[in-house]
């Protein structure tokens, strides 16, 4: 009988491993014309992607190939950046095995990885204002995820670890896998430890990141841990008060626009305009139903305009803040404009990477990060229930409860959008509550 991919990936408890979080097994459940594998890794200091391309280059294939058969895609695309050299070097290698395959090679430019960028590059239809690519018949999957595809199906393996890049100040820069439930101190240890006394970590890459504590857990989408001085300026950026943030955009901000012209959905077409967001939400409340203030719904948080910013103000931040004052009030986006062109100078404004790392005083940190295989075992796992966008899922197990690596721990609730968790460690469950299962090792 002909293997059912759906359910093997909802049976997998498979989602968005680039940091969304959305269950794979609804999205690839569609109809598509293309499939895009995200392998852009945008992110400053990240290196899981572009390194899973290289050494898992024929299972990327082998899973992009099926997910076109599910979604009955005529084509399907790996987009990665030309500098990933090695990467596509061995996929070029492999490719012509596959049917309707092929690379798209994208500049080195910031955010050459957001979902509605990736779109148009690749295909040059534009994501209408609020929507998903599948509105204009795309699926883009992570490079991680589309792994995990191949492992639930050829291998019928279920998602208990997670790739990881560990980096900043730490003795030596790694990119591990770790089972998920491991404590970020643990994985930090697995690059040698820090190097100072006085840091602070970031839970994804630098610039959508946010600060995370040490003893928290390793969940499906950890992608990046990098390791900062808690005098480094991107850590005095993000933990500063938005109040004082206002207080400034008041004084400071001179109206040049500068961070709309680099905007990636203004540059798509969509009608979020963050400069005029700021003076708005600066002077005057927002909690109207009016147009204007919902343009910020179509913020994607990038927080690029902040770097393009000669103020080092943070219009995104004000996005974010309009965003959960509107939706306080009740106020939904209902903004969907579908743009028939894009920014005649979009080309030219696309934002370089290396200014970007330069510019977020990350340049010393802009160092190989290699794929490291990681030998130690580890004790106890705290494996969280919500480790993605739905609804937390329900324990199957209860305290005393003996579990094998890759068993199933807690399953998604009836008619519900979620995700299953199985355990990442073999041994005795000591504790289960609404949020965590945690795990000791035998
Ligand atoms: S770039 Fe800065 S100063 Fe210029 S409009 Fe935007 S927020 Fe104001
Ligand atoms: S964070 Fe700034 S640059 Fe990014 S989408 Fe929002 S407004 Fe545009």
């Amino acid at each position: 009988m002909e293997k059912n991919l759906v359910d093997l990936i909802k049976s997998a408890g498979i989602l968005g491993a680039g940091g969304a979080g959305f269950p794979t097994h609804i999205k690839v459940n569609s109809k598509a014309q293309y499939v895009i594998i995200n392998g852009a890794e945008c992110e400053p200091l990240l290196r899981v992607d572009q390194q899973l391309m290289s050494s898992k280059s024929k299972e990327l294939l082998q899973s992009l190939k099926l997910v076109m058969k599910q979604t009955g895609a005529e084509h399907g695309y790996i987009a990665l950046k030309g500098k990933y050299k090695n990467a596509i070097e061995i996929l070029n290698k492999n490719i012509n095995d596959y049917e309707n395959i092929s690379l798209y090679k994208l500049d080195n430019f910031y955010p050459a990885g957001d979902e509605q960028v990736i779109v148009y590059e690749v295909t040059k239809r534009i994501v209408p204002e609020g929507g998903i690519p599948l509105n204009v018949g795309v699926i883009v999957l992570n490079v991680e995820t589309a792994l995990n595809i191949y492992d639930a199906y050829f291998k019928e393996k279920n998602v208990t670890e997670k790739y990881i890049t560990v980096t900043g100040e730490v003795k030596n820069a790694v990119t591990v896998r770790v089972p998920i439930g491991i404590t970020v101190k643990e994985v930090i240890d697995l690059a040698g430890g820090p190097t100072i006394d006085k840091y602070v970590v970031i839970n994804g890459g630098p610039m959508m990141g946010k600060i995370i504590e040490e003893d928290k857990p390793v969940t499906k989408t950890t992608k990046g841990l990098i390791v900062l001085s808690v005098d480094h300026p991107l850590i005095t950026d993000l933990t500063k008060d938005i109040s004082q943030m206002l207080k400034e955009s008041r004084t400071s901000c001179m109206h040049c626009s500068l961070c709309t012209e680099v905007c990636p959905r203004n540059l798509i077409g969509h009608r979020i305009e963050p400069n005029k967001l700021i003076r708005m939400e600066s002077y005057a409340s927002v909690n109207t139903d009016s147009e204007f203030p919902k343009t910020a719904f179509l913020c994607c948080e990038c927080r690029l305009c902040q770097y393009a910013c000669v103020m080092n103000l943070k219009p995104w931040k004000v996005n974010s803040l309009l965003k959960v004052n509107m939706s306080k009030n009740g106020i939904k986006n209902n903004l969907n404009n579908i743009p028939n062109k894009v920014h005649p100078f979009r080309e030219y404004k696309k934002y370089p990477v290396k200014r970007l790392i330069s510019k977020l005083g990350l340049y010393k940190y802009d160092i190989e990060a290699p794929l490291t295989e990681v030998k130690q075992q580890f004790n106890k796992v705290s494996i969280s229930l919500k480790q993605h966008i739905g609804v937390p899922a329900e324990a199957v197990v209860k305290a005393g409860d003996k579990v094998v690596k890759g068993n199933l721990i807690a399953d998604i609730p009836d008619g519900k959008m979620g995700c299953r968790v199985h355990a990442s460690i073999s041994g005795t469950v000591i504790e289960t509550n609404k949020d965590t299962i945690i795990i000791e090792g035998v």
